[in-house]
């Protein structure tokens, strides 16, 4: 099966055939670590999670690197540390840790690698330097700065050209610039601030420059995929494709940077926006604590990843419904045996047509509806391992269904509501339906939510799902 993906730079739907089937390369632009990420910053880490996946499932799990840097310098970092009065390691340290934590919740492979910039200095400093050799950046009052004019395709990603950018950029301008279109590579640092030695002063590196510079050092030039949110196209993949270019040897002539570009579009969340001066941001690391991370992964993927994704209470619910219902059909089957298969050709079609989740999510749930449909031991068994295989490309239902359903709840809690719904069983059977009805109030005071199906009643712990705010 072909995988077609949408590139930001053809600006259209094209089959992806890596530069080496054997080596497949993907760099997505990771998070600074300063604070915590909130939930609009991990839909790309669970959109690029199921590229990683698939590209694993097509050209073999061996064949596949995916990085994802870590910032580690930053003006933010600096104060954070600036004001605890520690090292900018112990911030950073820290909030990598929480990031890679939370983004684990929401069932995101780690990276092969994860790069960070205080560890690829010297790269950075070598690629600044190729870049300046090659006639494409100079060195002014101690910072180094790209030559824009120098590079002809700049422009080329977000479709802009130079005099657009001019009219109507919100660039610094500053006297050590020719152009105030120019950015910058290496910066002295403030006094007290963390510095590193280079050819052109103690100083740090620009953002723009850690991403090329990584990708050179980490995977080799080109790469096959290069993925970020849509915010970061310009100027942000723009500037990393002329320092990419223009570190190489050949640049100006056939140097490529990135083969393909994917970018994911942003969460919505109705007419509030979301912003910390609102008080409203929804940080990862605290919806998990009400919200199980399998719910919001389901819900990053509800739409496609290059559209916006309206982010509202009722999504989650029905996400968590939604779960409900795949894990529902899954409990029935607990004592169905696994078998080995392949994954359905449904799914992988979906997948392969540039990332269409919303489809395998509906995909998803036909394989559901086939395990509770199923008439034989030996399609009931098929129908649950195909469910199982196909929710592991989609890095959903790997759990067990039944602790799904009781998470929560202790065992004196399963206990007891096991033994009143036996109750319940007893006395629908005797159609004494007031005592059926007091003791299902009696369950729903206990925060358990039961649900009556055709093979009997199944239960869960309440979630205040949809009510966080
Ligand atoms: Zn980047």
């Amino acid at each position: 099966m072909k995988l077609h993906i949408h590139d930001t730079l053809k600006r259209e739907k094209i089959e992806f055939v890596p530069k080496n089937p054997a080596r497949v390369t993907l760099y997505v632009c990771g998070p600074t670590v300063y604070s915590y990420a909130h939930i609009g910053n991990a839909r790309p880490v669970v959109v690029f999670d199921v590229l990683f996946r698939l590209l694993r499932q097509i050209y073999g799990e061996a064949s596949v690197v995916y990085a994802r840097n870590i910032t580690d310098v930053d003006d933010k970092i600096n104060k954070a540390a600036m004001d605890e009065g520690v090292p900018i390691d112990v911030i950073t340290n820290r909030f990598a840790e929480i990031y890679n934590a939370d983004m684990a919740t929401l069932g995101a492979l780690s990276p092969t690698l994860a790069p960070r910039v205080t560890h690829n200095m010297d790269a950075i400093v070598k690629q600044i330097g190729d870049i300046v050799a090659n006639g494409h950046a100079y060195a002014a009052e101690g910072h180094v700065l790209f030559d824009v004019e120098s590079f002809k395709a700049y422009g080329v990603l977000s479709n802009r050209s130079l005099d657009d950018m001019i009219a109507g950029a919100r660039v610094e301008v500053a006297p050590y610039k020719r152009n105030p279109q120019d950015f910058v590579l290496w910066k002295p640092s403030k006094p007290g601030e963390p510095a590193w030695e280079s050819p052109w002063g103690a100083g740090r590196p620009g953002w723009h420059i850690e991403c090329s510079a990584m990708i050179e050092a980490n995977l080799g030039l080109p790469i096959d995929i290069h993925g970020g949110g849509h915010d970061l196209i310009f100027p942000h993949h723009e500037n990393e494709i002329a320092q990419g270019v223009c570190a190489q040897h050949a640049h100006g002539h056939d140097a490529e940077y990135a083969r393909y570009w994917m970018h994911n579009g942003f969460l919505d969340f109705g007419k509030e926006k979301m912003s910390k001066s609102l008080g409203n941001v929804k940080l990862v690391h605290d919806l998990i604590k009400d919200v199980p991370g399998e719910v919001l992964r389901l819900a990053l993927l509800s739409a496609h990843y290059r559209g916006p994704l309206d982010w509202t209470p009722e999504l989650v619910s029905q996400c968590r419904a939604r779960l409900d219902g795949l894990y529902g059909a899954l409990r029935k089957v607990q004592d169905v045996d696994v078998r080995d298969v392949v994954v359905p050709d449904a799914i992988l079609e979906a997948l392969c047509d540039d990332l269409n989740t919303p489809r395998a999510l509906a995909e998803l749930s036909a394989l559901a509806k086939a395990v509770e449909t199923a008439e034989s031991d030996t399609a009931r068994s098929m129908a649950k391992s195909q469910l199982l295989k196909a929710g592991n490309l989609l890095g959903l239902l790997q759990g067990d269904a039944d602790a799904w359903f009781k998470a929560g709840a202790d065992d004196d809690l399963t206990a007891f509501v096991e033994k009143l719904l036996a109750e319940r069983v007893t006395a629908r059977a005797e159609k004494n339906w007031p005592e059926a009805d007091r003791i299902r109030k009696a369950i729903d005071d206990l925060g358990i939510v039961v649900m009556d199906g055709p093979g009997g009643a199944t239960w869960r712990v309440k979630v205040p799902v949809g009510d966080e705010d």
